[in-house]
């Protein structure tokens, strides 16, 4: 395993059909929202070309920390994704059919593949993270283990039920 590779002509791996295995590091990646990597993405990439245009394919996996919004753990939430699009220029954009992805490289022919691995991470993040339910506790430790704690007398309504039997 590798880092990306930077600075690379994607356009000469698509002629090539070339594909790699690479690593992006916890630290080379950046998610917003506070999110963390638990452990290096493991990145193929795989360059073709269909028709005359370059096609690119990034496989994703790897993990992410969470914090679940239910008990206020920390977890982990895996992933497994992919991305196909064309790798076009800016010229070649008019070729790509509308209901196709594309990404555009530079005049070099390189595209920063840490920023689009990033950002399918967080596409693919969960809106609300939880725990799946077998998994979660939530906290109503306190209820649970000091059950005598918990009397009428407490609870502020108890005066709003006696109210309403009155009437
Ligand atoms: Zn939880």
């Amino acid at each position: 395993m590798s880092t990306v590779p930077k600075n690379v002509d994607y356009r000469h791996w698509c002629d090539l059909n070339k594909s790699i295995e690479a690593t992006v590091d916890t630290d080379e990646a950046t998610l917003s929202g506070g999110a963390k990597l638990a452990r290096p993405v493991e990145l193929e990439i795989t360059c073709s070309r269909y028709k005359r245009l370059g096609r690119l394919k990034l496989h994703i996996v790897t993990s992410v920390i969470l914090e679940c919004q239910r008990c206020l753990e920390p977890f982990e939430f895996g992933i497994d994704a992919s991305i196909e699009a064309f790798l076009v220029g800016e010229h070649e954009i008019e070729y790509v059919d509308d209901d196709e992805d594309y990404l555009v490289h530079n005049s070099e022919g390189c595209i920063d593949i840490i920023k689009i691995v990033q950002d399918e991470i967080e596409l693919v993040l969960p809106m609300v993270a939880k725990h799946p339910d077998e998994q979660c506790q939530p906290k109503t430790v306190f209820g649970e283990l000091h059950p005598e704690a918990k009397s009428e007398s407490d609870n502020p309504f108890a005066v709003l039920t006696d109210l309403k039997k009155r009437t």
